[in-house]
C-alpha cells in the first residue's frame, strides 16, 4: 500500500486526446520525496533540453506534495513545473488554495500535460472520470469568471478550478494560473498552459489518503497546530510587523506599511520615498483597506488567514494577499485605492502581480525618455492611472506595443533597442525581481539572489534574520528559544553579527558562514516544495512550526519511509542538485548568477567572486556552478553525470 501519496499520476496527451492513469515508482518517492523533486526528475527524463517552452513537447506538471492533502497544517501547495518562456529555465511556480488536496482526493499525485490541444478546452477530473471538454465559450473570459462558469456548467459547486485569463490565452510571459484564493504567478506558467490550449482544470475528489501511522501522525500535526497558536500570541519582538508572525506577510491584516513604502522602490524600481509614510497617509490607507476588505481567508487546512476577499464597489470580488497589495500602487506612484482597483482587473486577466506593474512602469520610463513615442502609444490617456489601465489592456491582448511588453522587461528591451536595455535594470536570469535597492552588500542575500533558481527572493530566504539586531541583549533573547536551527553554531553566528564595525556586512557573516546559512535556508525551501507544505509555515518565517528536527518523524509517520535528519538533508540536496542540472543542461552558467547591478550601492567584486566560488564548492559544483561527477555520484545521480558528460558539459567545462 502507498501512504501519504496515491501512487498514481494522471497523464494527458492533449494532441491525441489520450488520458492515462499511470502507476509511479515508489523508489522515486524515497529519493525525491515528491512535489518539486519528482517534477524535476520527470522534466529531466522526458523533456530534451533544447525544447522550446511553447513546444508541444514541453510538459506542464501540476503536482501535489508528498504531505499534500493530509492533516498536516498548510500542506496544500500545488507545484507547477515546466520550462519558462521568460527565463527559458525550469519554472516551478507554486499556489496555495485548495486545488492540490482536491487532486489527491481524486486519486492522483500529479497531473502531467503534454502535447497541444487543437481547440481551447478545459479538463474535468472527477475522481476516476476524466474528460477533455470544449472551452470555446470561455475564450477571453476572466480567470475567476471562468471558474464560476465551469462550476455552474458542471453543477458541481465544490469543484476546485485552476484557470487562466486572457493573458495566458495570449501567451503573455507573465501570465499566471489563478485558483480562487491563490495563484501560480512566476515564470509564465500561465502562458505555457495557454500554449497547450487549456483554459482551466476543474477537479473534484472524494477519496481517502492512507497514512502509515495515523495516531502518531495526528499527534505531531496537533503539536504543529499548537505551536502556530502559541506563536500567534507571541510575535517575535524587535522585527518589523510583517516578519513578526507566521504565514505569508500579513498584509491584509496590517495597516502599517511604513517598511514597504519607505524601503522598497517606487516606479520602475527607481525612487525611494523615505518620507512617504505620514500620519495622514496612514489614516487614508487604513480607511481604504477597511472599506474594501470583506473577509480574511485561508488556504486549505491552515488557520493563518493570509489572504482576504476584496470587494471594490462596481467590480467583482477577488482575492489578494501579501505584497501584491502595493505593487501596482507603488509602480504608478499612486495610492492604495488605485492598487485595489487595478489588481482586480489584473487578477481576472491572470497576470503576475510582481512583474506586471514593473513592466508598465518600465514602459512609461521609456516613454518619458523618448525611446517609446506617441506613435507607439496611440491614444494613451494622460493621467498615470489611465496609462496603467491602457498598458495592461494592451499587454494581455498583445496589441501594438503591448505585444512587445508582454515578453517582460528583459526581452522587450532587446526588441525595442535604442538603449532600452538600461531601463530593464531589475532582472535576474531575465526575470523581474522585487523593487529593492539597498546600501551595503549583504553576503547572505548576495548568494541567495545570485544562485536561487526559483526567481523570487521571498521563496528562498527565511529562518535566519534579514538584519542583525541592534543590541547584544536582543540577540541573546532571540536565540534563547531558537529550536529550529539545524546546528547550534548558527546561534553564535547570529549573536556575533553586529550592525556596524568589524562583524558587520559585507565581511560578516564570513564567506564560510554565509554558505552555511544560505544552504540551511535553501534546504528548508526544497523540503517544503517536495512535501507541498506552505513556506509560510516553514522555510520563510522566523521560528516556524516545521523545521529540520520535527520533519523527519512527521514524514516517517505519514509515509512509512524511514527518515532521519541526514536522510532528509540528502533528499533536499538531491532535489536541489537535480534542478541545477536541469538548468545547466539548458545553458545556465555562472555568468547568469548575479543580482541586478544596482541592487546594492556598495559592491565588492572580489568578495562576491569569493562567495560564489565558496558556495559552488560547498554545494559540490564546479566554478561554473555545474554539479561535479563526484557530487552526482554521492547523490546516486550517475545518470545525470553521464548525460552531462555525453553532452560535453562536464568534460569541457569542469577543468
Ligand atoms: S500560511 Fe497563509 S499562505 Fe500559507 S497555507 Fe496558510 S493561509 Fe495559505
Amino acid at each position: 500500500m502507498r501512504y501519504s501519496e496515491t501512487g498514481f499520476n494522471l497523464e494527458i496527451d492533449l494532441s491525441r486526446g489520450n488520458i492515462e492513469r499511470v502507476e509511479t515508482d515508489p523508489r522515486l518517492t524515497e529519493l525525491h520525496l515528491g512535489g518539486l523533486g519528482t517534477n524535476a526528475k520527470i522534466l529531466w527524463d522526458r523533456v530534451p533540453p533544447e525544447t522550446e517552452p511553447f513546444s508541444p513537447d514541453n510538459l506542464l506538471i501540476f503536482s501535489t506534495g508528498l504531505l499534500g492533502g493530509t492533516p498536516a497544517p498548510g500542506a496544500n501547495r500545488t507545484i507547477v513545473s515546466t520550462f519558462s518562456p521568460q527565463t527559458l529555465l525550469m519554472a516551478y511556480s507554486m499556489m496555495g488554495g485548495f486545488w492540490a488536496p482536491e487532486l489527491k482526493y481524486a486519486g492522483y499525485d500529479k497531473l502531467i500535460l503534454r502535447g497541444k490541444s487543437p481547440n481551447l478546452v478545459y479538463l474535468w477530473i472527477n475522481n476516476d472520470k476524466v474528460e477533455i471538454r470544449d472551452a470555446s465559450h470561455l475564450r477571453g473570459k476572466g480567470a475567476g469568471e471562468t471558474a464560476e462558469l465551469i462550476r455552474q456548467e458542471l453543477k458541481e459547486p465544490k469543484a476546485q478550478v485552476a484557470a487562466i485569463g486572457l493573458a495566458g490565452e495570449n501567451r503573455v510571459y507573465m501570465a499566471s494560473i489563478e485558483q480562487g484564493r491563490s495563484s501560480a504567478s512566476r515564470s509564465g506558467v500561465g502562458a505555457v498552459m495557454g500554449s497547450k490550449g487549456i483554459k482551466a482544470i476543474a477537479v473534484r475528489g472524494t477519496k481517502d489518503i492512507n497514512i502509515a501511522r495515523p495516531a502518531e501522525f495526528i499527534k505531531l500535526c496537533n503539536e504543529v497546530l499548537k505551536y502556530i497558536q502559541d506563536r500567534e500570541k507571541n510575535p517575535i519582538p524587535g522585527v518589523m510587523p510583517i516578519l513578526a508572525g507566521l504565514g505569508s506577510p500579513q498584509e491584509m491584516k496590517l495597516y502599517d506599511e511604513k517598511w514597504h513604502t519607505t524601503s522598497f522602490m517606487w516606479g520602475n524600481s527607481r525612487t525611494r520615498r523615505k518620507d512617504f509614510w505620514t500620519k495622514e497617509n496612514e489614516e487614508k490607507w487604513k480607511e481604504t483597506q477597511e472599506s474594501v476588505r470583506t473577509r480574511l481567508i485561508s488556504c486549505y487546512n491552515c488557520p493563518m488567514k493570509c489572504g482576504a476577499t476584496i470587494s471594490v464597489p462596481g467590480i467583482s470580488t477577488y482575492m489578494m494577499k501579501c505584497y501584491s497589495k502595493l505593487t501596482y500602487t507603488m509602480a504608478a506612484y499612486s495610492d492604495l485605492d488605485f492598487g485595489f482597483k487595478i489588481a482586480q482587473r489584473a487578477t481576472e486577466y491572470g497576470v503576475d502581480g510582481f512583474s506586471t506593474p514593473q513592466v508598465m512602469a518600465f514602459a512609461l520610463e521609456l516613454y518619458d525618455a523618448g525611446i517609446l513615442t506617441d506613435q507607439d502609444m496611440p491614444g494613451m490617456p494622460s493621467d498615470t492611472e489611465g496609462k496603467f489601465y491602457w498598458l495592461l489592456d494592451r499587454i494581455v491582448r498583445r496589441e501594438g506595443i503591448g505585444d512587445v511588453l508582454a515578453n517582460g522587461t528583459y526581452w522587450a528591451a532587446q526588441q525595442i533597442g535604442k538603449g532600452a536595455e538600461a531601463y530593464a535594470h531589475n532582472n535576474i536570469k531575465k526575470h523581474e525581481q522585487l523593487p529593492l535597492k539597498l546600501g551595503m552588500l549583504n553576503p547572505v542575500y548576495f548568494l541567495m539572489y545570485s544562485t536561487g533558481e526559483k526567481i523570487n527572493i521571498t521563496q528562498i530566504e527565511g529562518q535566519f534574520p534579514q538584519e542583525p539586531f541592534p543590541t547584544k541583549e536582543e540577540r541573546e533573547a532571540f536565540v534563547k528559544d531558537w529550536i529550529q536551527v539545524p546546528d547550534e553554531k548558527f546561534k553564535q553566528y547570529f549573536l556575533d553579527w553586529e550592525p556596524r564595525g568589524e562583524r558587520s556586512n559585507p565581511y560578516y557573516p564570513t564567506v564560510e558562514m554565509s554558505c552555511e546559512i544560505v544552504d540551511w535556508m535553501e534546504r528548508m525551501h526544497y523540503i517544503d516544495d517536495a512535501l507541498g507544505v506552505c513556506s509560510g509555515l516553514s522555510s520563510f518565517p522566523l521560528k516556524p512550526p516545521y523545521h529540520m528536527h520535527n520533519y523527519p518523524t512527521l514524514i516517517s509517520s505519514a509515509t512509512g519511509i524511514d527518515m532521519d535528519e541526514a536522510g532528509l538533508t540528502q533528499a533536499a540536496k538531491r532535489n536541489r542538485t537535480l534542478l541545477r542540472a536541469v538548468n545547466i543542461r539548458r545553458g545556465m552558467r555562472r555568468a547568469d548568477e548575479k543580482p541586478p547591478e544596482d541592487h546594492w550601492k556598495k559592491r565588492f567584486p572580489e568578495l562576491e567572486a569569493q562567495l560564489l566560488d565558496a558556495y559552488y564548492k560547498f554545494k559540490g559544483w564546479n566554478n561554473q556552478g555545474i554539479p561535479t561527477k563526484e557530487s552526482l555520484h554521492e547523490l546516486g545521480m550517475d545518470y545525470v553525470a553521464e548525460d552531462l558528460e555525453q553532452r560535453g558539459i562536464i568534460k569541457n567545462e569542469q577543468g
